[in-house]
């Protein structure tokens, strides 16, 4: 393919999302969600769909993350230059800003699969001569600034993004709206299908919204109230003006604010959560819609190790493309199984010496932990009663963190420190690392070379998650509390273990925090450090079990298969 406008030629999925992750030298992510619109493209480009993705190009990206004296998160802007990545699209759209025209450009990325598949993804930005200087930084910071700067940049992306795949020529069939922070382009549409009556701001009967709600798919990821973007009307008003008549507005996006997600609840024919517990946790708070789910998966080719990855090669071909093959793993003598994960192991501890000096031991059992630094993951719950890790871990367990903390999130920073000055009390005993800038290239080191992936959120707020997925890939069993799709993955020893009580049906959960620290340590203590030890043969098996019963299902090309059966062709 040479020319963007080859691929106008049919007709595609338009796939919006504020955040998406392909590489790390794009760094337009900050966690799970990105990560997971970058997996999302590469499996339909592997499964060769008629896709265009459309994101906003995040020139300071997200941050980096670097450590002060005491343990506090330093951040500082991420340089890369779009120009040597990407390729800029001929073509503007004007979106008006605070009354203002501002100019909306697209840089065009290509993902191309080894199948034959391609596809393009646009990364939107107004930082183009002629727009005001402050409209120019509208696409700098992904989740930056106020409260205006992101309605700005949910204008862009919504209004701008639709815009632009029109003036480009783009032919969408349905809108995929990842998140509720592209809700907007449901207004565009909305004026796009207007009925051909009075041509009048108050007549309620121009205004097709069947017409727009078959034009498009909503997955939700959020599953509080509290988590979803909502917008005061005077904002709305000074920011965005009247896109729709304001009456309008309201009903569809909410009496006393503007929420994004009852906006694409209200304009979207099929919505899903991103996990089997939390499409029920979404549709208790949102009574009145139909809410489905279709759990999160992960690309299988970017997240195996190249040890593990060469294995699958040799006995199972073709697994990248199908990844429900793994299902065969036990065809893969034990041995090798074991010398793959050490060589991941091994490249893990060579990276920990390079950055922080720590010399970590091949032989002992290490757990890892790595994902956004938020209140309600818990970072820190393994260190509630350190006496007691003490008596249980020492000289048997090494653990290696990591993980951002929003740059607002003071919470989230302070879980961050703790767990750095958790060294000095442990000292030689129990080995604890806490690994700088956690991104796509330190995931993909990180979790395949250690040998138990813990995850202890607050249920029910871990909507999916998705590294645990990356760890099963891996032969690397998750340690879990039952939240998100571990609820559908977790087999009991068989596939790894859980943490604190079972899932209730009822979906306020109340906290179980004693419940789970003491049923971690219980665990690690009577079952797991046990087995790793005295038990080769069963560990092993149950390493094979999470490949081929986790990550044979729980990957995006099954994902995209789904929703091209339940969401896109209804
Ligand atoms: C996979 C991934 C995540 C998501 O991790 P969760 O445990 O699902 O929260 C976050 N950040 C990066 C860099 C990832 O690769």
């Amino acid at each position: 393919m040479n020319s963007w406008r080859n691929y106008t030629e049919i007709s595609r999925i338009a796939y919006f999302s504020m955040e998406i992750g392909l590489t790390t030298e794009i760094p337009t992510y900050s966690g799970g969600l990105g990560v997971l619109a970058g997996d999302t493209i590469k499996s339909a480009a592997d499964l060769k769909l008629p896709l265009v993705a459309v994101t906003l190009i995040s020139r300071k990206g997200y941050f980096r993350q670097t450590f002060n004296e005491q343990g506090w998160q330093q951040e500082s802007p991420v340089d890369w230059r779009p120009e040597d990545l990407l390729e800029l699209l001929p073509g503007k759209a004007l979106v008006t800003v605070e009354n203002r025209d501002v100019k909306v450009q697209a840089w065009m990325y290509r993902v191309k699969s080894p199948t034959g598949g391609e596809l393009p993804v646009l990364f939107l930005d107004t930082d183009i001569p002629g727009n005001l200087p402050e409209d120019r930084k509208i696409t700098d910071h992904l989740y930056g600034g106020d409260k205006s700067y992101r309605l700005k940049q949910e204008i862009v992306l919504g209004i701008g993004g639709a815009r632009l795949l029109q003036i480009l020529g783009f032919q969408v069939r349905k809108y995929h709206l990842n998140e509720g922070h592209a809700s907007l382009l449901t207004l565009e549409l909305l004026n796009h299908h207007r009925l051909p009556v009075e041509d009048t701001w108050d007549e309620r009967a121009s205004w097709d919204t069947r017409s727009v709600q078959e034009k498009c798919v909503f997955t939700t990821h959020t599953p509080v109230e509290a988590g979803h973007d909502r917008f005061t009307y005077d904002l709305v008003n000074r920011v965005m003006g009247e896109v729709i008549p304001t009456d309008l507005l309201k009903e569809l996006g909410g009496k006393d604010e503007l929420n994004m997600t009852m906006l694409a609840l209200n304009l979207s024919h099929y919505v899903n959560g991103v996990a089997k517990k939390h499409g029920q946790v979404s549709q208790a708070l949102f009574p009145g819609f139909e809410i489905h789910a279709i759990t999160n998966g992960i690309h299988p080719f970017t997240w195996g190790s190249p040890f593990m990855m060469a294995l699958f090669d040799k006995y199972l071909p073709g697994w990248a493309y199908e990844p429900e093959l793994l299902v065969r793993v036990d065809n893969i003598p034990d041995r090798e199984i074991q010398d793959a994960h050490a060589g991941a192991k091994a490249y893990l501890f060579q990276y920990i010496e390079e950055i922080t000096g720590a010399k970590f031991d091949p032989e002992i059992l290490t757990i890892g932990f790595a994902r956004r630094a938020t209140a309600y993951k818990r970072a820190n719950m393994i260190f509630n009663d350190p006496e007691r890790l003490k008596k249980i871990g020492a000289g048997k367990l090494q653990l290696v963190f990591a993980g951002k903390a929003h740059p607002h999130d003071d919470y989230g920073k302070k879980m961050i420190q703790e767990i750095r000055n958790q060294t000095d009390f442990f000292g030689d005993d129990l080995k604890i690392v806490y690994l700088p800038n956690y991104n796509m290239d330190v995931a993909s080191r990180l979790i395949p070379g250690v040998d138990i992936w813990l995850n202890n959120p607050l249920r029910p707020l871990e909507a999916s998650g998705t590294s645990g997925m990356k760890a099963a890939l891996n032969g690397v069993p998750n340690f879990s509390v039952l939240d998100g799709w571990w609820i559908e993955g977790h087999i009991e020893g068989l596939t790894g273990w859980s943490i604190g009580p079972p899932p209730t049906e009822t979906t306020t959960d109340v906290n179980h925090s004693d419940e789970d620290v003491k049923d971690l340590y219980n665990k690690l203590e009577k079952t797991i450090i046990p087995l790793y030890y005295k038990d080769r043969k069963g560990w092993t098996q149950v390493m094979k079990n999470a490949i081929g019963k986790n990550a044979y299902y729980f990957n995006t090309h099954v994902m995209m298969r789904r929703y091209v059966t339940e969401a896109y062709l209804r």
